[in-house]
């Protein structure tokens, strides 16, 4: 429902998670102008252009919006209580999705503020709700 052929793939460009927040996005956005700069990559030259990655970002926004669109009100708020810790990474929670699928939030997920959580089987979103280990 959010895809458009036309655009660029700014997730494989910048190497993100489908369900990377925005915060994440942000984030792999500045870190990829620094790789690609000209100026700061002299050692080899990038195959990556600068504009296709402001583009993207760009493109991108606005998906980030139209989403936000979409789940003004969110269609789910599940309290990280309700997740059950993943048996196999005691850094990562799980929650099933109607689907049959999970949603999964990770500790660098919460260290990040990313509440918005995908569905790994489906498209749905649901909000996580916690609370943010207090800086010292
Ligand atoms: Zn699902």
């Amino acid at each position: 429902m959010l895809s458009d052929s036309s655009s660029i793939d700014f997730y494989e460009i910048l190497a993100l998670a489908r369900t990377a927040s925005a915060v994440d996005v942000k984030a792999a956005y500045h870190r990829a102008l620094i790789t690609h700069h000209p100026d700061k990559n002299t050692s080899k030259p990038s195959t990556v252009h600068i504009a296709t990655i402001k583009k993207a970002y760009e493109y991108d926004v606005q998906l980030q919006q139209k989403i936000a669109n979409i789940s003004s009100r969110p269609a789910q708020v599940i309290s990280l209580e309700d997740f059950e810790e993943d048996p196999v990474d005691d850094t990562a929670w799980t929650y099933p999705c109607r689907c049959g699928a999970v949603y999964r939030i990770t500790e660098s997920d919460m260290e990040i503020g990313s509440h918005i959580i995908g569905c790994s089987g489906c498209s749905e979103l649901v909000w996580v709700g916690f609370e943010l280990a207090t800086e010292d």
